[in-house]
């Protein structure tokens, strides 16, 4: 399964390496060592060069929230997120295997699903 990661967070973290290692090689290196650390520095900026120019994935932000019990409808849910309703002959969102909403798509979990998870 793929992850994604933030790009700019990526060239930020290898920013403060290649500073970290400049200003070690600064303080404590001369010479043909500095001359090797320039050699890592300049590697380094090439992978950063590369992570720069891989093209972006086409990913959308994952939004999560809750299904809502619909007052007075037993195996009635609401999203909580763009108000669609959904009704099941029997059981609830979780019976049913439900979690997502077919409108706009959020990641929905009951409110008992919910406060389990902050528990575990
Ligand atoms: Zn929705």
């Amino acid at each position: 399964m793929s992850e994604y990661i933030s790009r700019e967070a990526a060239i930020r973290a290898i920013n403060a390496v290649v500073s970290d290692i400049k200003a070690y090689s600064d303080k404590y290196c001369e010479g043909a060592e500095q001359k090797i650390f320039e050699q890592l520095v300049n590697g380094i900026l090439s992978a950063r060069q590369a992570i720069i120019e891989i093209p972006a994935a086409d990913v959308a932000p994952i939004v999560r929230g809750m299904w809502l019990a619909s007052e007075g409808e037993a195996n009635a849910f609401t999203c909580e997120k763009c108000g669609k309703t959904v009704e099941f002959g029997a059981g609830t969102t979780k019976d049913n295997e439900f979690n997502h909403c077919p409108r706009c798509g959020a990641e929905l979990h009951a409110l008992y699903e919910r406060q389990e998870a902050d528990h575990a």
